[in-house]
């Protein structure tokens, strides 16, 4: 199939829209990517329709609706290439997923047990687990990076041990971008008996993700960064483990029997999914699946590759601009990092707001990160299909003014 990337864009309302007079440039996809209106159209298709609360009740409404909450279940686990769909849970995104983790693998902890994670993490995957260690007197360890931004994987080996019980790292860093070989070093964790999770909020939405190929254990992303809602997230988990584990939240629908005093739990996936659920946010995640699948994620992997291909050559013939991460294009993704000059990357966002272009600056949820590049902050440009060689070329330009503007 060869697809008009530009006719892509007439599916996004959002892009028509003006910003300080010009044409919005949006290129913070790595925070939250816009919605195309087939999501919008299906969110406001259940709210009009069929609105109800799933499995509440025998009524046509409740059952349309849990019919549609349970067949995205179905779509999210043949887009990851889980074996079952139950081994699917809905949460409310990546944070909330590894929250809820740390909260359900705490009984697998004792006082002296380590959690290894990697000096590229967002803060969503520390926080939970140092929060974890303390209630249990566990150790924290960090794999350094290598300088071009890589997970040093000879650090990694060395400090993998037995005392090592869970491995938490990211699939693709949102601040260097760098891709992380996921399968070598879920292998290396197992054989120490460690319990592999993978952050993957920067890369499902950029490529074909096959936890089965990858063996992770468990695997956690976001909606609102694939063109779904906010509000919806996913934690994928091998059968064997969401057996073993203890549900972390509990009360209705979580339930088989309720006594006085102790209650037993629905079986998986229903175990873990306590409360109403995000029905609409499930549904528009459906539709964003549906319309990733029609472009196909192959070729949106392939067409955002030869985007930043020519973004990463446009940055480096800017003098001054310093770019973290890889230098190997085939082990980023498109995120990409950058200072310029002295320019505080605040300043340099606004500059290129007053020109419609919407770039992230500030420390990304990385701080432990941008002590090891010893920077305070960056900018970052993330790319989605929507993005065009003629946005890059007009946000080059905005960078040339803005450093003569600057350094006037
Ligand atoms: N991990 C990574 C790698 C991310 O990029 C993000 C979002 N910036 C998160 C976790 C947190 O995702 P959310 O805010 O959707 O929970």
């Amino acid at each position: 199939m060869t697809i008009d990337w530009t006719n892509v864009r007439e599916d996004f309302p959002i892009l028509k829209r003006k910003i300080n007079d010009q044409s919005l440039i949006y290129f913070d996809n790595a925070a939250t990517t816009q919605k195309p209106k087939q999501v919008i159209d299906a969110i406001t298709n259940y709210y009009q329709n069929y609105n109800a609360n799933v499995y509440r009740g025998v009524h046509t409404l409740s059952g349309e609706a849990t019919q549609v909450y349970e067949d995205v279940r179905e779509k999210v686990s043949k887009f990851i290439g889980a074996k079952q769909k139950e081994e699917i849970i809905f949460t409310r995104g990546t944070t909330s997923s590894l929250n809820y983790l740390a909260k359900s693998l705490a009984s697998k902890i004792k006082a002296g047990d380590e959690i290894l994670l990697t000096y590229m993490e967002h803060h969503s995957n520390i926080i939970p687990w140092q929060q974890l260690a303390k209630e249990k007197n566990a150790n924290l360890v960090y794999v350094q990076l290598t300088n071009d931004g890589k997970i040093d994987i000879e650090d990694y080996r060395k400090k993998l041990n037995t005392r090592t019980k869970i491995v938490a790292f990211t699939h693709v860093s949102n601040i260097l971008g760098t891709i992380n070989p996921v399968q070598e070093m879920t292998k290396i964790a197992n054989e120490k008996g460690a319990i592999v999770i993978v952050d993957g909020a920067q890369a499902v939405p950029h490529f074909e993700v096959n936890v089965q190929a990858l063996d992770v254990d468990f695997y956690v992303f976001s909606g609102h960064k694939m063109l779904g809602p906010t509000g919806i997230g996913v934690l994928y988990g091998k059968m064997q483990w969401l057996e073993a584990i203890e549900p972390a939240e509990f009360g209705g629908e979580m339930i088989e029997f309720v006594q006085e005093y102790k209650s037993t739990w629905a079986a998986i996936p229903k175990k873990f999914e306590a409360g109403t659920p995000n029905i609409s946010g499930a549904i528009g995640l459906g539709a964003a699946i549906d319309y990733l699948n029609t472009l196909g994620m192959k070729n949106i992997k392939a067409y955002e590759d030869s985007l930043f291909k020519y973004l990463y050559e446009s940055l480096l013939d800017i003098d001054g601009l310093k770019i973290y991460g890889p230098d190997d294009l085939c082990e980023r993704s498109g995120v990409i990092s950058f200072n310029l000059d002295d320019i505080h990357p605040h300043d340099l966002s606004t500059a290129l707001d007053l020109e419609g272009i919407a770039i992230r600056a500030g420390h990304h949820c990385g701080q432990l990160l941008m002590r090891q590049l010893n920077v305070v902050a960056t900018s970052r440009i993330s790319l989605y299909f929507y993005n065009t060689k003629k946005e890059i070329n007009q946000t080059i330009q905005a960078l040339r003014n803005a450093k003569e503007f600057f350094n006037g």
